[in-house]
């Protein structure tokens, strides 16, 4: 398996008698030495003890359906090792990325195709030896260089931002398109939020309405914070730029968005911004997991509710034996080719059973990343 996913790399876990509203990411389809069916007896004849040192690589698991709408509008994005950056000390840096596209899925996809890679030059980039860089020590409470990792990021979504604003829904650059997809693309935006795992810190950058929540010690703590307009400093700052919040089917923009911040959405600039609100957090050792996912999660259950269910199936995994694992619960180590249990893909898809029990009338998309293991 590549070192690089995106879309459904790891999730090769189908809701059972949901074929219908279960909808696998499926742009890259995984080698599923860990769950296909077929391959049971071979992939279990070469398991290896599963106590040995955990691999360097992150156990994420992770689930996208379309629900009860029509329509497929999120898009996820995870890309372990995607660069080893001087501004973490040339360690690795693991990207995970939920977007949930509104007006269509156009700006999601491209999101989803693009946003680690603008990010990674962008990390890349950071002149990490300039006066001042160095805002904390090694392995202190403070990520290092906190002003270049907001800087990187906050030109990341700009960049992509600037991307979109360019492209026709066609993909051709709108100013020498004559396609209908002009008019389309006018009204189509998404929500990121973006979490950044180093080895000491986690980075979430968040616009809009998705969110990240970790889980540590049973206590769910919010990494990033819904971008609603009735938000009072998002009013404000609506306000300010000359746009005006009314309330139809709950607060909207100009009565349209549900939301006060997106990337897209060029009819609504510039009350609507790009810009993300970004928190850093200390690894510390009670940190469980980490839960990124889209309102369709979100909406129908609330973030203690959530980290109980994900840390309860991670924790099962430390207690369980292992003849009690069916084959999809194995994951395979990028490193040493080796199986370990993974429980993260079924606390990802219980998590969105739950979330459709619960009468979620969205799409659901969830990333959980188990934060003992990677
Ligand atoms: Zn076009």
């Amino acid at each position: 398996m590549s070192a690089r996913e995106s879309g459904g790399g790891n999730s090769n876990f189908t809701v059972e008698g949901n074929q219908n509203l279960a909808e696998e990411e499926g742009s890259n389809p995984a080698p599923s030495a860990t769950s296909s069916g077929d391959d049971t007896e071979s992939s279990l004849s070469i398991l290896t003890a599963p106590s040995e040192a955990p691999p360097p690589e992150p156990v994420f698991g992770m689930m996208t359906v379309s629900g009860r709408m029509q329509e497929m509008e999120d898009a996820v994005s995870v890309q372990t090792n995607l660069c080893r950056p001087e501004i973490n000390r040339g360690l690795p840096v693991h990207f995970f990325g939920v977007y949930d596209g509104h007006g269509g899925s156009h700006v999601a996809n491209l999101c989803r195709e693009m946003m680690h890679l603008i990010l990674e030059q962008e990390l890349m980039s950071v002149d990490n030896t300039q006066e001042g860089a160095h805002g904390g020590e090694p392995g202190g409470k403070e990520i290092e260089n906190k002003e270049g990792w907001t800087r990187a990021l906050k030109r990341c979504f700009q960049r992509m931002d600037e991307v979109v604003l360019n492209s026709c829904l066609c993909r051709n650059d709108w100013r020498q398109c004559s396609c209908r997809g002009i008019m389309e693309v006018e009204m189509t935006g998404t929500t990121a939020v973006v979490a950044i795992i180093t080895t000491d810190h986690i980075v979430v950058a968040n616009c809009g309405d998705s969110r990240g929540v970790l889980c540590r010690e049973g206590t769910a703590i919010p990494l990033s914070f819904d971008h609603k307009p009735d938000r009072s400093d998002e009013l404000a700052r609506i306000k300010s730029s000359g746009g005006r919040v009314i309330i139809m089917n709950g607060a909207r923009v100009e009565g349209m968005l549900g939301m006060s911040r997106a990337i897209g959405d060029r009819y609504l600039k510039p009350f609507i911004t790009s810009e993300p609100e970004i928190t850093f957090t200390k690894r510390e050792a009670g940190d469980e997991c980490l839960i990124l996912a889209s309102d369709g999660l979100w909406d129908v259950l609330p973030n203690e509710v959530a980290c109980g269910v994900a840390s309860g199936c991670l924790r099962r995994e430390s207690h369980a034996t292992t003849e009690n694992l069916k084959s999809e619960d194995w994951k395979e180590s990028e490193s040493t080719g080796q199986f370990y249990p993974n429980h993260t893909t079924q606390a990802a898809a219980l998590l969105t059973r739950l979330a459709l029990g619960r009468q979620s009338l969205d799409n659901i998309s969830v990333v959980v990343v188990d934060l003992q293991r990677s």
